[in-house]
């Protein structure tokens, strides 16, 4: 009998294992077995989440930048010495391939280190004699316990986007990972713990729906931070803003990526192919739709199905492997369902990746490999839908106009990239294109930690992008003090509106 995990919450520094009257299945995707299972939040166990973060507030609140800053650095080293063990963890559990898991660590270490910088980035302003004898400043203060709630498709990242900001400004925090792959967020609390950070100040529940809410509705929780697909997206951001809270909700993406016909094609072929089938297409960053401007359409397909058939898809541990398997069976199934529709709304289907073979013949696992839908238009579905999954559309343009047309009538607005060499047009695309995040001949332009990443449209609700100074703002509030102090040009009582003089 093959063993499984258990997982469990961790609340006030330490294991939490509740009444767990719910669990939920963790599956191993590369060979389909439930590997582990993990425990449900109730209300009572969001509650006492909520109440440990709550008690551990003021004394961290009231922890000198300089202590913050040593248990950061520690943390930072800490994740940074065990980033294999993190992406063995995240590759398990989600499917992506190891390189592919350790590159998501160190993308959200970089946030910690920007997070290190805290004493920098909580200075406030300071005016003197604003009046006379009479000088003015702004203090950043944290807000109290917030939460984030995250996505399965990038497990460790993610969250790191949200709390080394969120902590570093003096918040405590309650994370609430993707209830399918669950146990980074359980070891990156431990190393909290031995990088000396407080009990309390930062605690897991898992769950689904009915931990989201418990959140969503307690009243000891000032802001929420939310990472995820676009309807719920908008249930956070409107039901958070409803009882009163802070509120940035990140969602699903369509990401177009345009093709003129100066750019390199070789160049534009290999963006295409690594940011269309990394991580499965797993990510809210990957390029979905290639709108190739006439006439290189025919060309670049060549290069690309030249590309695809030289990927190698297996278990994310297997050395060979580019591309591992969907995180569940049920998704797999359903991103398989746009092979069929578009087929029968009228697409070509280029490359099937249900015939692509699998390393190792692993058997059982959630596999779909790399698709491409060719002559794709906007009123199929495989347009329409986010499909979170290794296929890809691509549409034929006339012109830059209709490529444009195209990107601005879309819903999402995440990331989208310009494959040219006419500074330009890249300048002119960069100018009208309404999306958060632009690529020039760069296929998934993540923002580096020290700027803030986030999309438009029903890509973001809220006006806060995650991290960078966009994070430093959501997770502080402001205090303006005006302040005199007696001497003897003291002037006795004066009833009128405070003015300068
Ligand atoms: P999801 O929306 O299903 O789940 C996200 C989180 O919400 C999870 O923690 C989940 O438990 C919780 N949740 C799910 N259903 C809920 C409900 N009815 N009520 C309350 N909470 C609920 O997303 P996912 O499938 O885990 O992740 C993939 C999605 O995330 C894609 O749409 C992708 O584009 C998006 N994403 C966006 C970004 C971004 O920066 N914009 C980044 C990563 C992922």
């Amino acid at each position: 009998m093959t063993e499984t995990k258990h997982i469990t919450h961790w609340i006030g520094g330490k294991p939490f294992d509740g009444d767990a009257t719910r669990r939920g299945d963790v599956y191993e995707p590369a060979t389909g077995r439930v590997a582990g299972h993990v425990d449900f939040a109730s209300a009572a166990e969001v509650d006492a989440a909520v109440a440990a973060a709550k008690a551990a507030f003021p004394g961290w609140r009231d922890a000198s930048l300089s202590k913050r800053t040593s248990v950061l650095f520690r943390f930072r080293e800490l994740v940074a010495a065990h980033r294999d063990e993190l992406a063995a963890l995240i590759s398990a559990e989600h499917g992506k391939v190891l390189s592919d898991a350790a590159g998501e660590v160190a993308r959200g270490l970089e946030v910690v280190e920007f997070a290190c910088g805290i004493p920098h980035l909580l200075k406030g302003g300071f005016s003197e004699n604003v009046s006379t004898k009479v000088d003015a400043y702004s203090i950043l203060q944290p807000l109290g316990v917030v939460a984030g709630i995250t996505p399965f498709n990038f497990p460790a990242m993610v969250p790191m986007w949200m709390f080394p900001v969120a902590i570093a400004c003096g918040n405590t925090f309650v994370l609430k990972p993707s209830e399918k792959d669950p146990s980074a967020s359980v070891r990156i609390a431990e190393l909290w713990a031995e990088a000396g950070l407080p009990d309390g100040v930062f605690n897991v529940v898992h769950g689904d729906k009915a931990a989201v809410d418990g959140l969503l509705h307690h009243p000891d929780v000032k802001a929420v931070s939310f990472v995820g697909s676009t309807p719920i997206a908008r249930y956070i951001y409107e039901t958070a803003a409803a009882n009163g809270k802070r509120v940035q909700a990140l969602g699903g993406a369509k990401n177009h990526m345009l093709v003129l016909p100066d750019a390199d094609l070789d160049l534009a072929a290999d963006a295409a192919v690594s940011a269309g089938f990394g991580s499965a297409g797993e990510r809210c960053m990957a390029i979905s739709v290639v709108v190739a401007v006439d006439p290189v359409g025919d060309e670049l397909m060549a290069k690309i199905r030249e590309r695809v058939a030289k990927l190698k898809i297996g278990p994310g541990d297997h050395p060979e492997s580019e591309m591992g398997p969907l995180v569940t069976g049920a998704h797999r199934d359903k991103v398989a369902s746009y092979l069929d529709s578009g087929v029968a709304q009228g697409a070509t289907l280029a490359i099937d990746g249900r015939e692509t073979p699998v390393l190792g013949g692993a058997g059982g696992g959630f596999w779909l490999g790399p698709t491409v839908l060719d002559h794709v238009t906007p009123e199929m579905d495989a347009y329409k839908d986010e499909i979170f999954g290794p296929v890809l559309a691509v549409v034929r343009a006339g012109s830059y106009e209709e490529a444009m047309e195209l990107i601005s009538a879309n819903p999402y607005g995440n990331g989208t990239a310009i494959f040219t060499n006419d500074g330009g047009a890249a300048r002119r695309f960069q100018n009208e294109v309404e999306v958060g995040m632009v690529g020039i001949n760069v296929p998934i332009p993540v923002p580096m930690a020290y700027y803030s990443f986030g999309g438009w449209k029903d890509s973001l609700f809220g006006d806060s992008h995650a991290h960078g100074m966009e994070g430093v703002h959501f997770y502080t509030r402001t205090k303006a003090v005006t302040a005199r102090w007696l001497d003897p040009s003291h002037g006795g009582v004066n009833l009128g509106f405070p003015t300068n003089g």
